[in-house]
């Protein structure tokens, strides 16, 4: 069977809020995270925003505790833990960070069930306080798309799924986001694979404008228990036609001795 490889967005589509918010929030920082957002990129800020948190005597566990309550639909871990259980190989693309993330998916019990997690690095400093990078260090090596934050293109992330992809033959992609930060990607998929945009949230939006410049099939879905239902029917799909496919070579092998019967006579 040819590999099925679903990529998720983490933010308002793993979990059901955007984490930087929601910390920032819970933790009593909104004020000034709003008045500091007009003046400097949303990652940079996040990274300040830590350090501030960390100057009132906020600890690296008082972060995690709250990333640990972040409201989640009840069918996400299980959609995830089927896709796993079904073979196929989840990924997380996000513009969080790997703290953040790797608190909330080890919480959940599903950290075994991703081969890769791709977002901005983060770790604990000496002093205690979370430092967060870029993924792409915009001032040495800047990525050029226009579509994307400086710190981050998921399309670049893509292109380089696809091009390891290829070289297992051939594999198809399913992409979960809600952001805008999720179109680059989405225009990156190609003919077979699916992207599923979370309806009424940006990156839906923007799909609705620029439907034909997208490849993939296109599953809107709305909460959890909609995600669930699409993701394994789109899983069925695919298995399907990789198998119709395979009976459909055996079967050319077989019929092609076999001489084609005479043609029927029309009546005239
Ligand atoms: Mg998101
Ligand atoms: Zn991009």
């Amino acid at each position: 069977m040819a590999g099925i490889t679903i990529v998720f967005d983490f933010d308002k589509t793993i979990i059901d809020v955007d984490s930087d918010n929601w910390v920032v929030d819970e933790l009593g920082s909104t004020d000034l995270f709003n008045h500091l957002l007009p003046t400097m990129p949303w990652n940079s800020l996040m990274d300040r925003m830590m350090m501030e948190l960390h100057a009132q005597g906020k600890t690296i566990e008082d972060i995690k505790e709250v990333l640990r309550r972040a409201p989640i639909h009840p069918r996400i871990v299980p959609t995830i833990r089927t896709a796993h259980a079904l073979g196929c190989d989840l990924r997380i693309v996000s513009d969080a960070n790997t703290v953040f993330i790797e608190t909330i998916v080890d919480h959940l019990g599903i950290n075994d069930c991703f081969s890769e997690i791709n977002t901005n690095p983060s770790y604990v400093d000496e002093q205690g306080r979370l430092r967060i990078s870029p993924f792409i260090d915009f001032n040495s090596s800047p990525h050029g798309c226009t579509l994307c934050p400086p710190n981050m293109c998921k399309g670049m992330i893509i292109d380089r799924i696809q091009a390891s992809l290829a070289k297992e033959g051939r594999q198809r992609i399913i992409y979960l986001g809600d952001g805008g930060g999720d179109f680059c990607p989405s225009l990156k998929l190609r003919e077979g694979d699916f992207m599923m945009p979370r309806k009424n949230f940006p990156v839906w939006d923007l799909i609705c404008k620029n439907r034909e410049l997208l490849r993939a099939e296109v599953h809107e879905w709305i909460d959890g228990e909609d995600m669930e239902k699409i993701v394994i029917k789109l899983i069925e799909k695919i298995k399907i036609q990789d198998s119709i496919q395979l009976l459909a070579v055996d079967y050319k092998i077989e019929t092609l001795p076999i001489a084609l019967p005479p043609p029927v006579r029309v009546h005239q």
